[in-house]
Parts: structure tokens; sequence; C-alpha cells
């Protein structure tokens, strides 16, 4: 390895600076809560970037709840240092655009300058978690960004009705990482700081909706509980 601080090869691929850019408060506690939980447990610093701010496709009327407070709560509990949410309106990034959307993610990106993003799949029924993560992945991109990993995440309900409703191809993890009961805990109890969010079993949502996804995400490695993810792109050996 080079001096620290230096750019030039590396010789292992080490999370150090972790951006998570989401749509909506609660999508970095769904996606990754547990993975959050211990990263940060590991000395990982954490941003999280929220695009929107309140849950108004929920409502009628359109006016919905600010999740500012709800968001601070969970961040503290999954170990998120810094948290950034920004004015636009839930399910509505659409009349957003494009080109804003990844603008102010790459606004965000330059001022944390993390190494590794974590953010929605494309594979999603939910409009913003796909215009999200495809935000995030051109401000991250190549050449532009110090960004050495790029990985999304698997929402509960919006990533399971992508599959079930023939949004092919489907989220299809590549890379699982272990937690411990504690971590599912803590993603759990993060969970609850969005109260309304709850829903009851079989719902996917419901915490033994949440649980079931994490043992059998676990499963297939033959661990006791995970959260799955695919790795968009993964550089190896080479520090910026
Ligand atoms: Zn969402």
């Amino acid at each position: 390895m080079t001096a620290a601080g230096q750019p030039g090869e590396c010789e292992e691929r080490v999370i150090e600076r972790l951006l998570v850019v989401v749509a909506h408060g609660d999508d970095e506690t769904l996606g990754a809560g547990a993975t959050l939980a211990r990263l940060s447990d590991e000395g990982v610093s954490i941003g999280l970037c929220v695009l929107t701010h309140d849950d108004g496709s929920r409502h009628a009327d359109d006016r919905g709840t600010d999740r500012g407070e709800a968001i601070l709560n969970a961040a503290r509990l999954l170990g998120i240092q810094e948290v950034n949410v920004h004015r636009f309106r839930d399910n509505r990034l659409d009349e957003v655009g494009q080109l804003e959307l990844n603008r102010v993610v790459e606004r965000q990106m330059r001022r944390f300058a993390p190494d590794t993003v974590f953010t929605s799949a494309l594979a999603d029924l939910n409009n913003d978690h796909r215009l999200v993560g495809l935000a995030a992945r051109i401000a991250a991109r190549p050449g532009r960004s110090g960004v050495h990993e790029v990985r999304s995440f698997e929402i509960r309900s919006s990533t399971d009705w992508a599959e079930a409703s023939g949004i092919r191809p489907a989220f299809s993890p590549n890379c699982w990482h272990v937690v411990s009961e504690a971590h599912l805990d803590r993603k759990l109890s993060a969970l609850r700081a969005y109260g309304a969010e709850r829903e009851q079993w079989p719902q996917p949502r419901s915490e033994e909706g949440v649980r079931a996804l994490a043992a059998y995400r676990g499963s297939q490695v033959a661990v006791p509980l995970a959260e799955a993810f695919e790795v968009a792109r993964q550089v190896v050996g080479w520090r910026a």
C-alpha cells in the first residue's frame, strides 16, 4: 500500500466512507439497516442523503407528515453520522426531472466524498426508487467520483412487487452481507422510529416480513441472517 492519504495501489477493498442515497426516509432502513448497523460498529463513516421529506402520496390531500425527526432517530439507531434531507415531494420525483436529481446527488457526493455508495435497485416498482437509484449511479460514475463500489438493495414491498408484477430482470443479489441478531434488532428499532410505516404480517414490511427476508437471504448462503445486495461496480486495488 502507498503512504496514507496518497493515491495509488492498495491491497484490499475496505469501506471507509459510505454514502446511502435514497428517495424516502425508511428506504435506508428497509434496504440495508442491519448492514449499516454492522458497518458503523466497524468504524465506517456513514452519510445518508434522502431526497424527499414527507409521505404525501399516502394521503388523498397530498399533505403528508414530515419525516425529518423520524429519519434522524432511525439514523441515530443505525449509527449514521451525517444526514441530509432534501425537500422534494414524495412520489413526485419525476416532476423534478432526472437532471436536477443527478445534480443534487452529485453535490452531496462531492461534499461527503464516499468511496462506497448504497442505493435503491432499478428493479423496483416505485418510481422514486428507480429515479434515485439511477441518479446515484450517474453521480458515482467512474472518473467523475472517488466511488469504488456501488451497491443496490431491495426494499420490502416495492422490490417484491416489481418481481410480482413481471418487471424483469428482477432484483438478483450477488453480495450477501452477514448480520447478527443484534444488528437486525437495531434495524427493527429504526423501522419502529418510522411508526406509520409498520405493517402487520403477512405484509412485507411487517417485522415478521423483515425478519423472514433476513433469514431467507442468510439461508441462501448458509448463514443465519444476511441482507442481500446487487453490486453494480466494485474496483479493487486502487485508492483515489
Ligand atoms: Zn421508498
